[in-house]
């Protein structure tokens, strides 16, 4: 095979930019993924004539995932489609279409509470500022950091360290007076997020959620085909066991059949914590930073029930009425974890999401896939009754998650009535199924996480660690750049490509973090 320019490990999002870009820059690549296929956190998969999102299941574009696939070609490969969220609690129902109707359904449940108010006058401020900056990171920051950019992002710092600030949300919400609402408000969505991450969601609901036609997978293998189309190779079923140095600069790395692949540069966008206690080791880093590394917690897994039913399409998609429907049975929020009782998934949010509503090929003719997913917690019931995360699946576990599925579909039948009787296919995905197919501790879903107190590694304004201590090396992903998630780990994908390539304007800010970010 001879020496690579690059070997790029990982082939989620963030392993597929880095690659393109390398590719498309001339740069002699490969690309190597553990997997049988591309996606990490956005694969998908078919089971009899079902197609379905095994994790993501849609996407914001945030200002980058559009520029960027533009930029790669693939863009017009896809067609897009504009993704829509309804949520269902017992109080009231709305489909998100503008932050001032959900608003007005808010109150209209809850007459006299004027604390809904205080909270979306907030909650659009900091929707203006991401419609007003809806490129910044792409455009202002690594595109073009000039002074005018830069300066017109630091101006908006006040407003940003208010709401990146962990109790600024608490604060606002205090003014609602209904307890189960207020308590709704403070803890929705991932663990201890802050007002600005919750504020993105009510912006991205609203404005930039979106779905390729073909299903998430189709983007992704879409990527693989450019890299190749690029000069560049994609290896599957390919596990890294280490990063090999010399004489202080990255050599290639070793797989797990102890096959040593050779490249000049190296981008890992795997786990974080594995990368830093055995996939480069320990000696190469601080050993504050190891200590930070351990300690600091990752974002909630979640556990996915795969349906195939026999509801035609027409008919999913006038019951459901959107892409994506999120029921809350009750306000109370629940992060399962080690201790939770054995029946916790029946008292959760769910969120159910119907690829083949729009995009009727994703099913077998008259019939539909659903997904349904809620948080979860790799560590519940010891790890799923499973004793531990790489054992194999125990009976104890396939039974359990038999369970837990069935117990997902008896919630959703408050959306779906009489869902039960029309399932025609059924899989379970648990944070064990992300591990194993993804590699990222306990299943993560989108990095470290999103709860600064869960972190002494994430800064006051985050967290960006795309270079490493040794030459040559660079990390991408969703443990690279707080807050993880889509647009973070492929723009961090393409920031490392961009070193590579000797595109530096990142760097000044990069600089600028390292002096004034922690
Ligand atoms: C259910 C769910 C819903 C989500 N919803 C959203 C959303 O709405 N919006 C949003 O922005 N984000 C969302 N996310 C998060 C987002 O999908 C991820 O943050 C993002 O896709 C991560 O991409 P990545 O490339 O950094 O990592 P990953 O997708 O984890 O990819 C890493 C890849 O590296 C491979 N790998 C790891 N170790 C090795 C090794 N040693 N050798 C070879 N290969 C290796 C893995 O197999 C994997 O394919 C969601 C995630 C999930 C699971």
């Amino acid at each position: 095979m001879g020496k690579y320019d690059v070997a790029v490990v990982g082939g989620g999002i963030a392993g597929l930019a880095c690659s393109n870009y390398l590719a498309k820059g001339g740069k002699k690549v490969i690309l190597l993924e553990q997997n049988h296929q591309a996606g990490g956190c956005m694969s998908g998969f078919w089971r009899k004539g079902f197609y379905f999102d095994g994790g993501d299941q849609s996407f914001e574009s945030g200002g980058i995932m559009f520029p960027m696939l533009k930029e790669l070609g693939v863009y017009d490969q896809h067609e897009w489609h504009k993704i829509e969220y309804r949520l269902k609690t017992a109080a009231y129902e709305f489909i998100a279409t503008s932050i001032d109707e959900a608003e007005q359904k808010m109150l209209d449940a809850f007459p006299g509470e004027t604390g809904i108010t205080d909270v979306f006058r907030e909650v659009k401020g900091a929707a203006e500022f991401m419609m007003e900056t809806a490129d910044p990171w792409h455009v202002y920051l690594i595109e073009n950091p000039s002074l005018r950019n830069i300066y017109r992002f630091l101006k908006r710092l006040p407003e940003l360290k208010k709401w990146v600030d962990p109790e600024y949300k608490n604060k606002v919400c205090e003014a609602i007076k209904d307890e189960g609402l207020r308590n709704w408000f403070i803890n929705a969505g991932y663990k201890g997020m802050p007002f600005l991450l919750f504020a993105g969601f009510w912006y991205s609901w609203v404005h930039d959620y979106w779905y390729p036609a073909g299903g998430i997978q189709s983007l992704m293998d879409s990527l693989v085909k450019n890299l190749e189309v690029h000069g560049g190779e994609a290896r599957f079923k390919t596990s890294i066991k280490k990063i090999l140095v010399k004489n202080g600069r990255v050599d290639g790395v070793l797989t797990e059949d102890d096959e040593k692949i050779e490249a000049e540069y190296v981008v890992y966008t795997g786990d974080y914590k594995r990368f830093v206690s055995h996939i480069l080791g320990e000696e190469y880093f601080k050993p504050e930073f190891v200590q930070k590394v351990k300690n600091t917690g990752v974002t909630e897994a979640l556990v996915a029930v795969f349906l195939g039913v026999d509801i035609p399409p027409e008919e999913i998609k006038k019951t459901l009425q959107t892409h994506h429907v999120i029921y809350l049975p009750t306000f109370e929020v629940i992060f399962p974890d080690e201790n939770s009782d054995i029946d916790v998934h029946s008292r959760m949010w769910i969120e159910i999401t119907c690829p083949s509503a729009e995009s009727p090929k994703l099913s077998p003719s008259g019939k539909s896939s659903l997904v349904l997913q809620s948080f979860s917690s790799a560590k519940w019931q010891n790890y799923w009754k499973n004793n531990s995360e790489d054992t194999k699946r125990t009976p104890e576990y396939q039974e359990l998650k038999k369970k837990v599925g069935m117990q997902l579909v008896k919630t959703a039948e408050a959306i779906i009535p009489g869902l039960s009787d029309k399932i025609e296919y059924m899989d379970v995905g648990t944070p064990l199924s992300s591990i194993r197919f993804t590699r990222n501790t306990e299943g993560a879903s989108a990095g470290w996480s999103y709860g600064r107190s869960e972190s002494s590694l994430i800064g006051k304004w985050g967290f960006v660690q795309i270079r490493t201590p040794v030459k040559g090396l660079y990390a991408a992903g969703h443990y690279t750049m707080w807050p993880g998630g889509v647009p973070m780990a492929a723009i961090t994908g393409k920031i490392a490509a961009n070193f590579i390539l000797k595109k530096r304007p990142f760097a000044q800010i990069e600089m600028l973090y390292r002096l004034f970010g922690r």
